[in-house]
């Protein structure tokens, strides 16, 4: 395993200078020799004026400075040293010959530290200057530990900053507290938010502010602040200082400080929320009513119409029967009798009240269709139902040639009759509107998620994407009478018994590429 990095503390290992200032080379020889174990750098200097110039470049953990010297004695040179910003608080030992008190005075009102008389004793001397080695060293430990916590604060000082403008720029109301409720910092959002200065807020009780808050994070012993749970977003009720309520969305997060939990709450005021959510119920309630009065409506229309419809086409049948019989009656007995065009008058009569016959039968047997009651669903196969189909087919398709092509289909719950009448239609028109080309018909089924998907596809004439839908409609055709005969009920038809059995009926088709008449229709469950 690799042995930890050692944290390097440069002051430590730093070598410290020490100013030996001597004017005899003998004394510095003997001063250096003495000092020389100690292992720190020795700057040797032999006047006051060489001393003063080596303190101008450096630093030095202590000063040995002999008192008597020519030119400027050990006094002055001290005097000069202490004068000097950078070397005031410099350690100086005098190094004198005479131990008189005038000396120590003087010495001492300079700022020496200590004074070692001649003849030096080398032990004293080291053991003495060891200790302002040491001292200048721890010094410069401390220095260093300052500027480093001085940097640390100032890190602190700008993360600070940076958490304040981001609370100041926060569109909500931000306030932090104690669990106890008690506010220790705002932005200038809440002030504006509940009209209440800063100064106000401070030590005060966010109880003010939303009477119902509530927070209480429960930390297990030594459980990390990250790991408990924000309890999300609450709607609340908040006062301003007026004492007008307003609702509020509090989001809260817990921060472990030195001084214990604190809880940021973001607060937001949801008045326009609220007020838009309220309109959004109105309105829905309101549309919701009318959808329910329109319904009843289009139903009670509906019922009424369908009754008319029923009730004039059983109505008409009667007096239409009566036409029909005397103009038979007329064309038997009085045919070549009547002069001029009466014949064919009589005969267009004969036809059109056939024709209004089979309206008349069309018509009741769409409003039929939702009439038959629901004890003709049964479980039906639609392979009888087709083969049925076919069955009353069989003069048209023969006639036709058509080639009819079928998949084997399901069985559903259903009304046998009408799903017989679905396929009829859908077959007869496929081979009333064919193209030039003899009939081709295919059948089949396939299932879907809950239901079954049928398809009629032929490769007749096809029709415009434009009335792909309108051919539904009652009495809606595309042709003329001479053209292919019909009356354009058919389909309506179709639709009424496929959306009575829960499905829905549409076509895909392009002119002159055949139609696919697709129906679906609920899985027998
Ligand atoms: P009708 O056949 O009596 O006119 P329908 O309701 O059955 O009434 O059909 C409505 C119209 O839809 C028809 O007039 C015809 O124009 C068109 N149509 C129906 N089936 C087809 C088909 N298979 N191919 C082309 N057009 C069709």
């Amino acid at each position: 395993m690799a042995a930890p990095a050692e944290t390097i503390r440069p002051e430590a290992q730093r070598k410290v200078k020490i100013l030996l200032v001597d004017d005899s080379p003998e004394n510095l020889v003997s001063l250096e020799a003495a000092l020389y174990t100690l292992g720190e750098e020795l700057v040797l200097a032999n006047s006051g004026t060489e001393a003063l110039r080596h303190l101008l470049e450096d630093d030095f953990a202590a000063i040995l400075l002999d008192v008597k010297m020519p030119d400027m004695d050990g006094f002055e040179t001290a005097e000069l040293i202490r004068s000097r910003p950078r070397s005031r608080h410099t350690p100086i030992l005098f190094l004198t010959g005479y131990k008189s008190d005038e000396h120590l005075f003087r010495g001492y009102d300079l700022g020496a530290v200590d004074f070692l008389f001649k003849p030096i004793v080398s032990e004293v001397l080291r053991s003495k200057v060891a200790v302002f080695v040491q001292l200048s060293r721890n010094a410069g430990l401390l220095r260093e530990q300052a500027q480093t916590l001085s940097e640390q604060a100032m890190v602190l000082q700008k993360a600070e900053q940076k958490f304040r403008s981001l609370l100041e720029a926060a569109p909500d109301a931000m306030v932090m507290c104690r669990q106890s409720g008690e506010v220790v910092l705002v932005n200038s959002r809440t002030e504006s938010l509940f009209g209440y200065s800063r100064s106000d807020l401070l030590g005060n009780d966010i109880h003010l502010l939303v009477p119902d808050w509530e927070y209480q994070i429960r930390l297990v012993p030594d459980e990390d602040i990250s790991k408990a749970r924000s309890s999300g977003e609450r709607e609340l009720h908040a006062v301003r200082s007026d004492g007008t309520g307003f609702p509020v969305e509090i989001s809260f997060s817990p921060l472990q400080t030195e001084e214990g939990i604190l809880i940021t709450s973001a607060i937001r005021d949801i008045t326009d929320r609220r007020r838009a959510e309220e309109q959004i119920r109105e309105l829905n309630t309101y549309l919701e009513n009318r959808v329910l009065e329109r319904t009843e409506e289009l139903l009670r229309s509906n019922d009424e119409l369908a009754q008319f419809a029923y009730a004039a086409s059983h109505d008409l049948q009667e007096p239409l029967r009566t036409i029909s019989i005397y103009t038979e009656l007329l064309v038997k007995r009085y045919r070549g009798r009547f002069e001029g065009d009466a014949d064919l008058f009589i005969e267009h009569i004969t036809t059109n009240a056939r024709r209004m016959g089979l309206l008349i039968r069309d018509l009741l047997d769409f409003s039929r269709v939702d009439s038959r009651g629901s004890d003709h669903f049964t479980l039906t196969s639609c392979d009888a139902a087709l083969d049925e189909a076919l069955a009353n087919l069989r003069i048209p398709i023969q006639e036709s040639n058509a080639v009819i092509s079928r998949d084997p289909l399901p069985a559903i719950s259903g009304d046998p009759v009408q799903l017989i009448r679905v396929f009829q239609n859908l077959i007869s028109n496929a081979i009333k509107y064919r193209g030039r080309e003899l009939p081709r018909i295919e059948l089949r089924a396939e299932p879907r998620d809950h239901e079954w998907l049928f398809a009629v596809q032929d490769n007749g004439i096809g029709i415009e994407p434009d009335y792909t839908e309108k051919i539904f409609g009652i009495f809606k055709r595309l042709h003329a009478q001479g053209e292919h005969p019909g009356n354009g009920m058919g389909l309506a038809i179709c639709r009424k018994i496929i959306n009575r059995h829960g499905g829905r009926i549409w076509v895909e088709s392009e002119p002159g590429r055949g139609s696919k008449f697709c129906f679906t229709l609920p899985k027998n469950n």
